[in-house]
């Protein structure tokens, strides 16, 4: 049998294992199932990709993304690696030769969705293969407390021990929170002593939070034109945001490139290899860009618009500096992307739970954008694990002062203690800031004690109820019709035992201008 570090060398070309990765290599090869946790560009792949080598028979490799099988497949086979994929987009007469040369063992590594492997057929034609081990990548999938959800995750089990060669299982993943891990780890079986888990920590990555910048436009000109020669990515929420920065910056002598969903496969991949080739510096993309691309020199990653999540915001982030060399991870915050999710999760028929977790990732993504704590230990606390402070991010290097806001707070709390904990966000802000308008008659607000006492606009009004609700001062019902609380920490400011601070970017315009 080839050892590990034989085949490292030898087929890949790599002189040392990666941290993790040989723990990882070794319990597979013992046949223990185990739960690999590894921030992207920490080379998962070759977790699997080793054991398939060094083992007889077939790796089964669960993947989500078609797109994402036919990089890897394509890279194995510049390694001189057969490998072979089985999805809704193989011709139906490509399936059983397919399946007859992993039979015949020429190939050693099979791609498949779960989807596949919930159809009764296919589990019967995997009867015929020796297949030694069951690699589930992007295994945070199979949790409802995850950031990606697919329900056919959560029939693999049955799939898996349906298989006549009882394979073991290595379960893989760059973003999965503790109880994320402990969800895939039941559902697969995997026990507590077989986790790896290296560090999330990316050292040569550094963060920035950029709060609300005048014009967003400008600022990603000014940044790219400062680093000439580096290539980067800008990720923006919609198509039409990607579209529209692409002819700025294009406009502006910026070699660029959109990437989105709505681009053909050709479109594509020749993007794709532009930006891997060097002939464009930027690619302004939607989320649909990243998985499987493997371009090592990134230097950075500016978000134009917030993700709904940090898990999401981590793995995007995360392309950046795959070589090791230094890079960035830029977020460039608008209180008006955050309202946009929270809408999309309120018109959304999701199930009440779901919705709630779906909140609550909100929420932790915003706790990002105004913590003043050092950003690449609050991600990786979100992670559950420590981390000193990285020295370098935009926390850790004060680009910003603290504001107190305790004043501001504290007429909003007492509206809601005047409202008897009974309205929304929404009547709360009229109240506090004076609305006249119907609804404010009906209650007969002006009669109350705090009616306009808060001398803001109605928008700044709710963003500061935002910012309350998601530092845990306030709270919302999960009711049909949401109802502001206040919480233990609330009257604890009422109480004047707590005092209420917000980060205020030094060199950039703050969107809630208060006014003492
Ligand atoms: P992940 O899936 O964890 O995001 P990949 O598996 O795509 O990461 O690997 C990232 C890059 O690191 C790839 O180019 C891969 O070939 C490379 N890589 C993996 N293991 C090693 C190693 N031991 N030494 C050097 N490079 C490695
Ligand atoms: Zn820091």
């Amino acid at each position: 049998m080839k050892s590990s570090i034989e085949v490292l060398k030898n087929v890949f070309g790599y002189t040392t294992f990666r941290p993790g990765q040989e723990r990882v290599i070794e319990q597979v090869l013992k046949g223990r199932n185990v739960l690999a946790v590894m921030p992207t560009g920490a080379g998962k792949s070759m977790c699997y990709q080793i054991p398939a080598l060094v083992n007889p028979g077939v790796t089964l490799v669960i993947s989500p993304l078609i797109s994402l099988m036919k990089d890897q497949i394509d890279s194995l086979k510049q390694n001189g690696i057969n490998a072979a994929a089985l999805n809704s987009a193989t011709p139906q007469e490509e399936v059983n030769p397919i399946l007859r040369q992993a039979y015949e063992g020429k190939i050693k590594l099979l791609y498949i969705t779960p989807e596949r492997l919930a159809m009764d057929y296919f589990r019967y034609q995997l009867n015929f293969l020796d297949i030694s081990l069951v690699a589930v990548d992007e295994a945070h999938c199979i949790s409802q407390w995850g950031h990606d959800f697919r329900p056919a995750y959560r029939q693999i089990m049955e799939g898996v021990k349906s298989i006549k060669s009882q394979p073991n299982i290595l379960a893989l993943t760059a973003t999965a929170t503790p109880s994320v891990q402990k969800d895939i780890a039941d559902q697969l079986n995997i026990p507590a002593e077989n986790y790896v888990i290296t560090s999330f920590a990316r050292p040569n990555l550094s963060f920035k939070v950029v709060d609300n910048p005048k014009n967003t436009n400008l600022y990603l000109l000014d940044y790219i034109k400062k680093h000439p020669n580096q290539s980067g990515i800008v990720y923006a929420s919609t198509r039409k945001n990607v579209e529209e920065l692409t002819d700025y910056l294009a406009q502006n002598g910026i070699l660029t490139a959109s990437y989105h969903a709505g681009l053909s496969n050709k479109e594509r991949a020749d993007v794709q290899d532009a930006f891997q080739f060097d002939k464009v510096q930027v690619i302004v993309a939607t989320n649909a860009f990243g998985m499987g691309i493997d371009k090592r020199n990134v230097r950075f990653v500016i978000h134009a618009n917030s993700t709904p999540n940090l898990e999401s915001y981590y793995q995007e982030a995360g392309r950046a500096g795959r070589d090791g060399e230094p890079c960035e991870g830029i977020l460039i915050y608008h209180p008006k992307d955050i309202r946009l999710y929270r809408w999309f999760i309120e018109q959304s028929d999701l199930d009440d739970e779901y919705q709630k977790i779906q909140y609550q990732k909100l929420a932790a993504i915003t706790k990002y954008v105004n913590t003043t704590e050092c950003l690449q230990q609050f991600i990786v606390r979100y992670f559950g694990q420590t981390c000193s402070p990285c020295g370098k991010c935009s926390n850790c290097l004060g680009t910003f002062i603290e504001k107190d806001i305790t004043a501001e707070s504290k007429k909003i709390i007492s509206t809601i203690y005047e409202l008897d904990g009974r309205f929304g966000k929404n009547v709360v802000a009229d109240v506090v800031t004076g609305a006249n308008n119907q609804r404010m008659r009906e209650i007969r607000a002006s009669n109350f004690k705090n009616y306009g006492s808060l001398k803001l606009g109605k928008r700044a009004a709710l963003d500061l109820i935002n910012y309350l609700i998601s530092h845990n001062y306030l709270e919302l019902t999960d009711t049909q019709y949401p109802v502001v609380h206040v919480t233990n920490l609330g009257w604890d400011v009422l109480d004047d035992k707590k005092q209420v601070s917000q980060k205020i970017s030094k060199n950039i315009r703050k969107s809630i201008q208060l006014t003492n």
